[in-house]
């Protein structure tokens, strides 16, 4: 069998392994099946790459330009995943392992991809929030802004998941703008070298923007800078060593971590047996437990459980476990594999001892298990143990010992502050999930145990069809958790592009501001086009266009009429009497929705033109009451223009409405798709 050279690549070069690289075994045979490790890498040299390479033409790039180069990632990986799920088989994983490491990978990537076209601007500096107010007149103003950080991510991961491990860190690194070096853990890291090779053939990344290190780090911790950033995921000691690094100190370089947790379940106390939950949650344990052989950061550790359903819970867990068929991962009737190695087999059986002294082992039996397939004194198989802690109050290793592998305790609770207290006993966990039916029970859980826990996973009858598993972090919702979890946060959309960038707030006028952020800014200058801004394409018109209509007086008439026609005949617009009684009217006044259809008549331009559709209209605020008898006018400025496909974009229009006293009576950005 050849033994596989697994390559770094450093500063554009693939770098195979020197003299006393590691050996990397077969989860499966325990045979050597690779080496990995290089100490004459430099360092330095892949930092200053990443820095004056990859960086500047990332940043060179606006956010839409990433996003796309994401989707193309994402969608050549999905072309050539079969390759990968054939190298993972090793690592101990079965092809549905593959489906949440590979696939998963991919979906995490396209959702980036599809936020950073959606809920980020086709520029290179994002807008955080809304404007601030600091001045009377409004010449000085104050904004957020965030833009990439010029040095480079180090991205450290665990051994578990050597493709989604990577991709959740790089798509909101790479849509951030800054350039990444990935460095995987040893034990799996054959295979993540495997998607780097594919996701630089295809040549979609720009040069210098993605390096890797197979094997040991060297000493690149110690030359980062304050533009740098550290995403960590494994061991909390691991972590510990690493966020202690001097430079890392120092220099203030951003660190998160995401590290071993005593993830929970709690069984609601109305989800007894006989219950669709009971069986929903006694599948979600089961699910947990054998799912990558247990190695699963957020697999369930603790099940806590109301005291008079313990024995039909382990009865339950335990019929399930015992139809697991645990062998060879190559197989199509495995349903659990091997853990990934005869180091990680010999920690698990450790820790589960030290959770056996505080519970009883209730199911499974590491000396007596059936394997299909292969050999269990070769490979790193463990069978699915259940412990059961009779004295969850005083026990510390069921709530503090983490064996990562398929091994959990159950523990029983009187009532639901019971299973609050000792479901915030891990001392920080990435999740916990709760399987009820009842809102008052899921309320009270989410107000006790939130603070613990960087996710709350609720789940019952009617979501259990299309919720999404207690173990999936999603790449829309964030990832991590306080305390023993690490205490960082990743994904959640674009919160996690924003752990890569620098929020910097500005303080100046409308027009600078407008300047930076490529968005009008009210107050800012405003330029009159001789030509209507509808008969102009997207190309044609410019940031602060404006135009402005001329009055249009409001009638008793046109109230009464617009009542009619729409049926809102609310009292407000049709009783002088009970609308003086209203502390908000000055009697009678016209409706809110008549004033913006008003304004539409008096801004548009009727024959057919560039525009090509109104696709909504964001923040309206209706500001002053208009009475029968008032006039309305409308300022209508192109404030954002936004690219979406070659032949049309997205305008964004602010439309501020004055009466005859220039006072601001509604204000809003209207949204119109137009062509080039
Ligand atoms: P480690 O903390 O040992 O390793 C995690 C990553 O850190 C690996 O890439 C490892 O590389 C790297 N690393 C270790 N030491 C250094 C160092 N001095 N400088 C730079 N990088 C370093 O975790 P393991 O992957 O070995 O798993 C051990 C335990 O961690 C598990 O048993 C489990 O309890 C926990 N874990 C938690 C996970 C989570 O997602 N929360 C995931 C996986 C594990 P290398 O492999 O080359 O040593």
């Amino acid at each position: 069998m050849t033994i596989r050279e697994v390559s770094s690549f450093a500063a554009g070069q693939w770098i195979l392994p020197c003299r006393g690289a590691r050996n990397i075994t077969s989860a499966i045979s325990g045979d050597v099946i690779a080496t990995a490790g290089n100490d004459n890498l430099s360092v330095q040299t892949m930092l200053d790459y990443a820095r004056t390479v990859g960086g500047p033409a990332l940043r060179a790039l606006t956010f839409h330009d990433r996003a796309k180069m994401l989707k193309a990632l994402a969608l050549h990986l999905r072309d050539h995943r079969q390759a990968i799920y054939d190298l993972s088989f090793d690592t101990g994983a079965t092809q549905s392992d593959h489906l949440i490491d590979v696939d998963g990978g991919i979906g995490t990537m396209l959702v980036f991809a599809s936020k950073g076209r959606k809920e980020m601007p086709d520029a290179q500096v994002y807008l955080d929030g809304e404007i601030e107010h600091l001045s009377h007149n409004g010449t000085f103003i104050g904004h957020h802004i965030c833009t990439p950080l010029q040095g480079v991510a180090i991205h450290i991961n665990a051994f578990n998941f050597p493709v989604w491990g990577m991709l959740e860190k790089l798509a909101p690194t790479f849509l951030a703008g800054v350039p990444a070096i990935v460095k995987p853990a040893t034990n799996s890291c054959y295979v993540t070298e495997l998607c780097v090779k594919i996701m630089l053939a295809s040549e979609i990344i720009p040069t210098g923007a993605l390096q890797l290190v197979s094997g040991g780090l060297g000493d690149m911790l110690d030359h980062l800078t304050c533009q740098d950033a550290v995403a960590f995921t494994g061991s909390a000691d691991t972590a510990l060593k690493l966020r202690s690094n001097s430079s890392i100190l120092g220099n203030s370089v951003r660190f998160t971590s995401e590290a071993d947790s005593l993830n929970a379940s709690i069984l609601g106390p109305d989800a007894l047996p006989g219950t669709p939950e009971f069986d929903l949650f006694v599948k979600e344990v089961h699910r947990e437990m054998t799912t990558k052989a247990g190695q699963k950061c957020t697999a369930i550790r603790r099940i806590i459980a109301p005291e008079p359903a313990i024995d039909a819970v382990i009865e339950a867990i335990s019929t399930r476990l015992s139809k697991t068929i645990i062998g060879d991962p190559r197989l199509d009737i495995t349903q659990m594999g091997a853990l990934v190695s005869s180091d990680q087999k010999r920690d698990v059986l450790e820790k589960a001892s030290l959770i056996g002294t505080e519970a009883e082992r209730v199911f499974g039996d590491p000396e007596n298990f059936n394997i299909v397939g292969a050999d269990a004194e070769r490979g790193a198989f463990v069978p699915p143990m259940l412990y059961h802690c009779a004295k969850p109050d005083t026990a510390t290793h069921v709530h503090g010992t983490e064996a990562f592998g398929p091994v959990s305790t159950i523990m029983g609770y009187s009532d639901t502050a019971h299973a609050i207290k000792l479901v915030n006993k891990g001392q920080g966990s990435l999740v916990a999930s709760v399987i009820t039916h009842d809102p008052k029970i899921a309320c009270e859980i989410a107000i006790g145990a939130a603070a613990f826990h960087g996710r709350l996973y609720f789940n019952n009858r009617e979501s259990m069809k299309e919720s999404t598993g207690h173990g999936s972090p999603l790449p829309h919702l964030t990832h991590g958790g306080p305390g023993r979890a690490g205490g960082g946060e990743e994904l959640g959309g674009v919160r996690g592009v924003k752990h890569y960038m620098q929020r910097t707030s500005i303080q100046a006028s409308p027009d600078i501001l407008t300047a930076i952020g490529k968005k009008w800014v009210p107050g800012s200058k405003e330029f009159q086009n001789p030509s209507h801004p509808f008969t102009r394409t997207f190309a044609e018109l410019n940031i602060g266009e404006t135009l402005n209509t001329p009055p249009r007086k409001i009638t008793l008439n046109d109230i009464a009429h617009f009542a009619e026609f729409t049926g809102d005949t609310f009292y407000a617009h049709m009783d002088d009497e009970a609308a003086r009684r209203n502390p908000f009217f000055p009697g009678r006044v016209a409706h809110g929705y008549l004033l913006l259809s008003f304004a539409a008549g008096m801004f548009v331009e009727p024959n057919e033109g560039p525009v090509l559709a109104n696709t909504g209209l964001n923040g309206l605020r209706f500001m002053k009451p208009v009475s029968a008898g008032d006039s309305i006018k409308v300022r209508l400025t192109v404030a954002k223009k936004t690219r979406r496909t070659d032949k049309y974009g997205e305008v964004c229009w602010h439309v501020t409405l004055t009466n005859q006293d220039d006072e601001i009576v509604a204000e809003y950005e209207l949204l119109t798709m137009n062509s080039y």
